[in-house]
């Protein structure tokens, strides 16, 4: 308390007050408030108007002022807060005059702090964003934040004093409600979360935590429960819970990486597809993932996912634990955050292994071969495609080794398919070691090999064709069998063949080898390519004439050699080109076959001769036997439309099949025997005669002879042209004869020119024959116009056989072995074989005229020998 003069000097102040204004009594006494320097504040930091202190309004109104709040700065700086009254000093009455003002005063600092701290708090409370209740252990609402009252819909007014489980009620479990109470009882606060009813009676998640207020001896005094609605937060913690799960189960492969590639979370399959546990990849990078070679593509796919791009279906490879490479397909996007920024990266990847696999195997099924496992010709059509051009940018030469094993049929027939294959696969393997590195060797359907040599000129391309035949020299063993196959050999060389058309002439130099006799190297060179081109330029002219009626069928008498009756005609085709003239058959026939036209041909052919028969027929020829016999290409004698075609034309013409034969050559028989025969069978039940062309060229096996369904032999011409001077080609002629009698079959001898042949032939039994010696072939009104001819004139067509010259008897051969060839010609008289009439001779210890033994060979020497001395007059020995 201080006092003041009516002039405001402060007389007297009390120790209270000295000690509240930090001053001692000396100090203050006679201090006036305008002057004193005091520094008075506001309570919200103003300054105080000198006029407005307290003693100052009490001098100028005399009123007394009261609970004014005012801060005053100490002497050493502090501010001291007081609540201070001011009452005026008066005289006693009746005058009452002003003399002065009592100030008392009380320190308020600490007070104002507590409220300041209480005003502090409870702005805290309320900006926390949860809901903030504080509650007696009774339950007694004793404060309710904004954000309780934003929550559950009161509004703290209509709650402070009521109980709390009135206003929200919770569905809380019994364990719940019984582990709150027990964690309130010990002390401590509990937090759970459970459902929480609002004023307007919906409900929504809370998470609790309720503190006890303990007292000095332990008693809850309070209890202050913090709730935060957390029903956003379970939707998302469900969705996320939903999506790990989803993650976890999938069958992907799901890999989170941060930016720079760190693997961040490795989901099941992950582990699964790649080997390792998630521990031992978190927090490395994910390149250890990708093989070396894939590591730039890696480094290239984050890059562009960090830029925000995602992307799909990316097939690569990667590598698992053990080191073996995957198919993957990778989907890798990036991961943003809710403002869009890439944060992570996540990886999807498939395993499609089992697919690339699939597809790999697709490829090398659709590139190789399945016997030998080497690529196939579509391969080797890529390949060259592409080597082609590496030889043409870098001008190196380029050969093409195309090798065709001979005989190859003979194997198959033989041995059988199973040994065929084999001696395939080894072939194969052969050739894969014989190769040099960089050269590509494949299959290229059948027995047909090809050898693929980049920079190689032709020498290089020799040397690997004698590599390759000298590898095929060694015989195969197949069960215990040794096999030899040889192979010719086609070499084409670019330049100066075109790379593309290195195969074809390859092709045409291998049939070159072959016509040579096989077993050989053929270098493509320009003759070679002139008659390629020609057969080209033909075969495209024979397709012509074929569809324009351009061919035609003459035909030659087949001759009876017992009557110069007429046996039958054999149908020839002619061509006579627009601008080559006459092409004869040996020329384009082959070249029919080789382009696929042979089967037209024939038809054409059958169907044709068939119109002619029926023409003969109705001229009263061939009424009871005789017919027209058919060439049947060797590529189509296995047909198995073969009997269908015949049929066909057979029926169209209304002829019996009798009235035709069909010739066939053993190449063309033995390409596919069995099957050969089954076609032949079939025909020659039906009446067809069937009879096998150029006999003595082919394999003339006894064997198979009487396996065919054939019953008629046709001696080639090339052995009856000789056989008046060369006694090889007589002996041969005598052997057929003789082999044909002793199995039954009839005889026709092509090419008889002269009389000799056809005494010879005669002599030696042969029955039938044909040759300009009668007829070169005709058409068919001219053999018409011939038969009416010779009927008239009573000659016959073909003319009738030169008379015999009268049979002079034979000498006996004068020397020591004369009795054995007297027995020789008496056992060939009787149709004994050559086998059975050597036999006999050895047996009865005769000897050839050289002091041998006898064998079949030398048997028929003899008989031709005496046969031809016979019949040129010579005298006998
Ligand atoms: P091929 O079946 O051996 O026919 C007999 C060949 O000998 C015919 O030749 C014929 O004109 C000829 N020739 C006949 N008599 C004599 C003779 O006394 N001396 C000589 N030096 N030759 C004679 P062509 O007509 O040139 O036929 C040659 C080959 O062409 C035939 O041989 C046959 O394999 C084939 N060919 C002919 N026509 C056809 C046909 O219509 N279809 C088929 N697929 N091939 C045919
Ligand atoms: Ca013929
Ligand atoms: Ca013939």
């Amino acid at each position: 308390m201080l006092v003041r003069d009516a002039a405001g000097s402060i007389v007297s102040l009390n120790p209270a007050a000295q000690r509240i204004l930090g001053a001692t009594k000396e100090q203050l006494s006679g201090a006036v408030p305008a002057d004193d320097g005091w520094r008075l504040v506001h309570p919200d930091g103003r300054l105080f108007d000198s006029a407005d202190y307290p003693g100052t309004v009490v001098a100028r109104t005399g009123e007394a002022v009261e609970g004014v709040l005012m801060g005053v700065q100490r002497v050493d700086g502090s501010l001291v807060w007081m609540e201070c009254n001011c009452h005026p000093l008066r005289t006693p009455a009746p005058e009452e005059a002003l003399f002065g003002a009592v100030t008392s005063f009380r320190d308020v600092t600490a007070r104002r702090a507590a409220e300041e701290a209480n005003r502090f708090q409870a702005a805290l409370l309320e900006a926390v964003g949860q809901a903030v209740i504080a509650s007696q252990p009774t339950g007694e609402i004793l404060y309710w934040n904004r954000q309780a009252e934003a929550m559950y819909g009161w509004a703290a007014g209509e709650v402070l004093g009521r109980n709390i489980v009135d206003v929200t009620p919770a569905v809380q479990s019994v364990e719940q409600a019984e582990e709150l109470m027990r964690a309130l009882g010990e002390g401590q606060s509990w937090t759970g979360d459970f459902l929480v009813r609002r004023r307007d009676g919906s409900t929504f998640a809370a998470l609790v935590t309720d503190t006890p207020v303990l007292d000095h001896e332990g008693r809850v005094t309070a209890i202050i429960g913090v709730s935060t609605d957390i029903t956003e937060r379970l939707q998302a913690d469900d969705a996320m819970r939903r999506l790990s799960a989803i993650v976890a189960s999938s069958g992907d492969a799901i890999v989170g990486k941060d930016l720079d590639g760190t693997i961040v979370s490795w989901n099941r399959a992950a582990e699964q597809l790649y080997g390792y546990p998630e521990d031992e990849v978190i927090g490395r990078g994910v390149s250890m993932l990708a093989p070396p070679d894939r590591r730039d593509e890696l480094a290239a796919v984050l890059s562009d996912v960090r830029a925000g791009r995602t992307v799909t279906r990316l097939e690569t490879q990667r590598r698992h634990r053990t080191g073996a490479l995957i198919d993957v397909a990778l989907t890798v996007s990036p991961v943003r955050d809710a403002y869009g920024s890439v944060i992570g990266i996540s990886a999807i990847a498939r395993d499609i292994s089992d697919l690339c696999e699939m597809q790999r195997a697709l490829e090398h099924q659709a590139l190789h071969d399945a016997l030998t496992g080497l690529p196939n010709r579509r391969f080797i059509d890529q390949r060259l495609q592409q080597a082609a051009e590496t030889s043409r940018r870098h001008d190196a030469p380029l050969a093409i080794v195309l090798l065709d094993l001979d005989n190859f049929k003979n194997i198959n027939d033989a041995a059988g398919h199973q040994t065929g294959d084999a001696v395939l696969v080894e072939v194969a393997q052969r050739l894969r070691e014989t190769i040099r590195p960089g050269d590509t060797v494949a299959r290229f359907g059948g027995d047909e090999f090809v050898v693929l040599c980049e920079r190689a000129d032709e020498a290089a391309a020799l040397r690997v064709a004698d590599r390759v035949l000298e590898a095929l020299a060694e015989p195969i063993e197949v069960d215990d069998r040794s096999i030899y196959v040889g192979a010719s050999v086609g070499i084409a060389v670019s330049p100066p063949v075109e790379a593309e058309e290195l195969l074809r002439f390859a092709d045409a130099a291998m049939y070159d080898a072959k016509a040579r006799g096989r077993a050989r190297a053929v270098v493509f060179d320009k003759a070679l390519a002139q008659t390629a081109d020609e057969r080209w330029q033909l075969s495209n002219d024979l397709r012509q004439a074929l569809e324009e009626d351009g061919l035609e069928l003459w035909f030659q008498p087949i001759v009876d050699l017992a009557n110069g009756e007429l046996l039958g005609l054999e149908a020839l085709c002619r061509w006579n080109h627009p601008t080559l003239g006459m092409v004869p058959p040996d020329r384009f026939v082959p070249v029919a076959e080789e382009t696929g036209l042979s089967s037209a041909l024939d038809k054409w052919v059958l169907r044709q001769a068939c119109a002619a028969a029926r023409e003969l027929l109705d001229n009263g020829l061939f009424a009871e036997k005789g017919h027209v016999a058919i060439n049947i290409s060797a590529r189509n004698v296995a047909d198995l439309e073969l009997e269908a075609i015949v049929r066909e034309a057979v029926e169209a013409a209304g002829i019996p099949f009798r009235a035709i034969a069909l010739e066939v050559t053993e190449t063309g028989v033995m390409a596919e025997p069995e099957q050969a025969c089954e076609v032949l069978a079939n025909l020659q039940k039906l009446g067809v005669t069937i009879s096998l062309d150029d006999f003595g060229t082919g394999y003339s096996s006894l064997t198979y002879l009487r396996r065919l369904p054939v019953s008629t032999i046709k001696i080639d011409r090339s052995f009856i042209s000789d056989m008046v001077t060369d006694p090889d080609d007589l002996a041969i002629v005598v052997s057929i004869i003789d082999l044909a009698k002793s199995v039954n079959l009839g005889l026709i001898a092509e090419g008889i020119e002269s009389t000799e042949q056809l005494t010879l032939l005669r002599r030696l039994g042969c029955e039938a024959a044909q040759g300009w010696l009668w007829s070169g072939a005709l058409p068919l009104e001219e053999v018409l116009g011939n038969v009416a001819v010779g009927h008239e004139t009573g000659n016959g067509w073909p003319q009738a056989l030169p008379t015999d010259a009268p049979r002079r008897r034979r000498r006996e051969p004068g020397v020591t072995t004369e009795h054995g060839l007297t027995r020789l010609l008496q056992l060939h008289r009787e149709g004994a074989s050559l086998t059975t009439i050597a036999a006999a001779l050895n047996r009865d210890g005769f000897r050839t005229p050289r002091g041998q033994r006898w064998h079949s060979v030398s048997v028929a020497r003899t008989v031709a020998d005496l046969v031809q001395s016979s019949a040129s007059g010579t005298a006998a020995r």
